[in-house]
């Protein structure tokens, strides 16, 4: 597939250190808060690359951090810990904190059918991989102490901004945004390895090191995490557009000191969501969450239907009114796909639709490997919707596309079959219903009538009409 790259500002053809597999690296969330829906448009969109590469045939490992310690309010080395300003903002513990963050960032990603990467690694499990590397990076010459913490010596290197779009002026801009300026450090982009003497006096967690009792910077975490896990030649690492300075710039400068060598290939940066009024973001206070959304009568997968609408190195515009445009199309998506679900067992696939069929499965690549133009790829799905190809076929490649989406587009028709047959109509026989209709789309006939006849026994008719499924109590 082709690709930006965020190193060369080009669209690269993908080409993976070892043919036939795949090293990605995702920089997780710090759980100190809900995610809001501008995190999980990131996200989505690393889940949708990961699963077009699985499609294409590649063999993915993705890894991911979970900042639990480490990451202050601003990505300069300053203000708090986010960690200690969540456990103080509830009265808990930051593991409490930690734990129960995790565990929603997971549900919130579950119900965006966002895939569990293959490795999840808390920042607090890696201690001593932090503690080896900075020792490394001390002995090399590339990080030094000063006020009792360690840092990296950006001067060291030929080339800091890596990715090339930030001037030393922008960076001075983005150091003051800090509250206060770290005195300690020789060099303004200098950044925080391991924090040890410091103003965090009433930081919980701290471990011991060679330097004092202390705790990791944020962005030695991912460098280390990724290397433990990925080994020294990564091809593919992910993360919002802000993640790019300092954090992803500070990843590669040091893990580059620490190994001698290039590390990784291909920078992958998801543009913001926004809403009116600008950035979304924590710090703010007032967020939007899954949750949210869920109260408001939103299905987590229309939001994710609105998030594959764009290009994702477009920043996009959150608004309730754009939303529910996203809604209806869905919608009306679900109900397509529905009446296809109904007339797919009594249409076999005829062998002169292959032709047509594979058109469209190019077009999906063809969208798919451009950049991961996940608009055009869905403007395929309305093509195929269109087609003249039978409707078990049209099935068949849907739930393929499906497979790199993740829209639940057949569950959704699901549903509307079971709510347009209205009623109080028990789970069970509801279940039999459900297994009737897959066995129907698996042509398995013979079960289909086993479960009528059940379903007739629990005292139900069960029909096929226009509208969908029609139960009846007999
Ligand atoms: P955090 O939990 O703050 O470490 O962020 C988790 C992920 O969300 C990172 O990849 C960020 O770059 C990304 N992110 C933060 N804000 C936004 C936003 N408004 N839109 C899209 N991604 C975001
Ligand atoms: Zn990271």
């Amino acid at each position: 597939m082709k690709l930006y790259n965020s190193l060369s500002h080009k669209v690269e053809d993908f080409i993976p250190n070892v043919a036939g597999k795949v090293s990605m690296y995702t920089c997780g969330p710090t759980v100190y808060h809900f995610a809001h829906i501008g995190n999980l448009r990131s996200y989505i969109m690393e889940d949708v690359l990961e699963k077009y590469l699985r499609y294409e045939g590649l063999d993915v490992k993705r890894v991911m951090n979970i900042t639990d310690v480490g990451h202050l309010t601003s990505d300069g080395d300053t203000g708090d810990d986010k960690m200690l300003k969540g456990a103080k903002r509830e009265h808990k513990t930051v593991m409490e904190i930690a734990d129960f963050y995790t565990k929603a960032f997971f549900a919130d990603c579950a119900k965006l059918k966002i895939k569990t990467p293959d490795v999840v690694e808390p920042a607090t499990h890696c201690i001593d991989e932090f503690i080896k590397v900075i020792s490394s990076l001390i002995e090399k010459g590339y990080a030094y102490e000063a006020g009792g913490n360690i840092y990296f010596d950006t001067s060291r290197l030929d080339k800091y901004y890596v990715f090339g779009d930030l001037s030393e002026e922008d960076l001075e801009v983005g150091v003051r945004e800090g509250v206060e300026e770290d005195g300690n450090k020789r060099n303004k982009a200098d950044f925080v390895l391991w924090f040890t003497k410091s103003k965090f006096d009433d930081q919980e967690l701290k471990w011991e090191s060679p330097w004092g009792l202390g705790y990791p910077g944020w962005h030695i975490e991912c460098s280390c995490i990724s290397m433990k896990h990925l080994g020294e030649q990564l091809d593919l690492h992910c993360g919002g557009i802000d993640n790019q300075f300092p954090h992803h710039t500070n990843e590669i400068a040091q893990s580059e000191a620490y190994i001698g060598h290039k590390w990784c290939n291909y920078w992958f940066h998801v543009h913001h969501l926004n809403t009116a009024s600008g950035k979304m973001s924590k710090s703010k206070g007032e967020f939007l969450t899954v949750s949210l959304l869920e109260e408001k009568g939103y299905d987590p997968l229309v939001y994710r239907f609105f998030c594959l609408q764009s290009h994702y190195r477009k920043s996009l515009v959150f608004s309730w009114e754009n939303l529910d445009n996203a809604k209806q199309a869905y919608q009306k998506l679900a109900s397509r796909v529905a009446a296809l679900i109904k007339a797919a067992p009594s249409q076999p696939v005829a062998p002169s639709e292959e032709a047509k069929a594979a058109e469209i499965a190019a077009a999906f690549n063809e969208a798919m490997g451009s950049d991961l133009n996940t608009a055009q790829a869905m403007t395929v799905l309305y093509d195929l919707l269109k087609a003249d190809i039978g409707a078990s076929r049209k099935l068949e490649l849907l739930e393929k596309f499906d497979s790199v989406l993740s829209l639940g587009l057949i569950e959704a028709a699901g549903k509307l079959t079971e709510e347009s047959s209205g009623g109080d109509v028990p789970e069970e026989v509801l279940e039999l219903v459900r297994q009737r209709k897959e066995a129907r789309a698996a042509k398995d006939f013979a079960l289909a009538d086993q479960l009528r006849d059940k379903i007739s026994e629990l005292g139900y008719a069960v029909r096929e009409t226009r509208e969908g499924t029609e139960i009846t109590k007999k």
